[in-house]
């Protein structure tokens, strides 16, 4: 059996190599590497598959997030309310804006925001919420786009770990990242639908947030050494652009791939009295970015040590919730006590997850897990 990894680039390339490698290629003979033909192709594709008006490539996901904030035009002090429990990319971009990070609980079955907290977290100060979609799941937007609408909010949705999934949103059926003002992902290797380096994009159905973020990502321009704003420099590479171009055809594939490999691993680990799998909403499609379990009796670290001697690794996504990172402090008056999440930094653990597990792989996978507990 080949070694089991946390998510396995490899076998995937070779599996498309023929198309990736001609895509590549082709960029190469023709040297654009810059905002070359790929881009526009990839842009236009997107668009299509998440049927949303506009997509913005950027250099990765950071910066769409980063780019989605300025946009909205926020001022200095105006309130962001997110996650505490998330990569911390999403509250980093609202802390370098100069913006307040206002850090709410999670659902501690789902891992997202819980929509009473962030409606509790409303001040008159408070401009925008960042719902982040974490693992593959999207956050209850329709409660979200609900409380925004009433106090006026403008929602950006970080999608990085959920791009192609589903949302049941008021009684239409939408991809995750177009049902607020802008969705932000991310095109990191590892991430559903990769790149071979950095990459990112910002969606939109605003023809105004749409302008202004192409203009924030090309250096606050619109024509050529004429600047009407400050702004930064974040492009998609072409040869990244030519690859995604590839990989997006096969997304709706890799991540059915995904929801396989979950469904072997709840028909395991269902009903065991340690071990609590993945609740999945009625609202939303999951696309397993993570597929992450909850290990109950404080036994988590004993069953991570365990895999490890095995051979099997796992991770966990996140040991530290955000509220509690030194880098926060100066942003929040008094630590504030966010249980869900101090609860499941303790108890998540991530398995292996990626479009190449095998069947004998994922036996490997749960046997030794269900072993670990007799
Ligand atoms: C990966 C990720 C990001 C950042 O994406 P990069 O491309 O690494 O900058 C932002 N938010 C979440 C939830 C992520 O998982």
């Amino acid at each position: 059996m080949e070694q089991i990894k946390m998510v396995d680039l490899q076998t995937q390339y070779q599996r498309l190599r023929p198309e990736i490698d001609e895509a590549m290629s082709e960029v190469v003979a023709q040297t654009a590497f810059i905002n070359g033909p790929a881009v526009k192709t990839f842009q236009a594709h997107l668009e299509t598959y998440l049927n949303v008006k506009h997509v913005i490539p950027c250099a990765n996901g950071t910066d769409a997030l980063q780019v989605a904030l300025m946009a909205l035009g926020l001022k200095e002090g105006d309130e962001v309310i997110t996650s505490t429990f998330t990569f911390i990319a999403t509250v980093e971009v609202i802390a370098l804006l100069g913006l307040k990070p206002v850090l709410v609980d999670v659902d501690p079955d789902t891992f997202t925001l819980i929509p009473e907290a962030v409606e509790q977290a409303i001040t008159s100060q408070t401009k925008a919420i960042i719902p982040v979609h974490l693992f593959g799941q999207g956050a209850n937007m329709n409660q979200l786009m609900a409380i925004a609408q009433k106090y006026e909010l403008k929602v950006v949705e970080d999608t990085a770990q959920a791009i192609g999934s589903n949302y049941h949103y008021n009684n239409t059926t939408q991809k995750l990242g177009t049902i607020g003002d802008i969705g932000s992902t991310s095109f990191f290797p590892s991430k559903n639908l990769g790149c071979f380096g950095d990459g990112g994009a910002c969606f939109t159905n605003n023809d105004e947030l749409a302008a202004q973020m192409r203009m924030i990502v090309n250096h606050g321009s619109r024509k050529k050494y004429f600047h009407k704003i400050i702004g930064v420099n974040s492009r998609l590479d072409t040869l990244q652009a030519a690859i995604l171009n590839v990989k997006l055809q096969h997304l709706d594939d890799f991540n059915s791939r995904r929801q396989k490999a979950a469904d072997y691993y709840d028909g395991a680990f269902r009903g065991h009295r340690s071990i609590q799998i993945p609740v999945r909403m009625p609202d939303s499609d999951h696309t397993f970015h993570q597929y992450t379990l909850r290990v109950k009796d404080g036994k988590r670290d004993d069953l991570q040590n365990y895999l490890k001697e095995k051979g099997i690794p796992s991770m966990v996504y996140y040991p530290v919730p955000l509220h509690q990172q030194e880098a926060f402090e100066p942003f929040m008056e008094e630590a504030p006590i966010l249980p869900n999440a101090e609860l499941l930094s303790k108890e998540v653990l991530s398995l292996p997850m990626h479009t190449e597990l095998s069947n004998t792989q994922l036996t490997c996978i749960t046997d030794a897990i269900l072993a670990f507990f007799e």
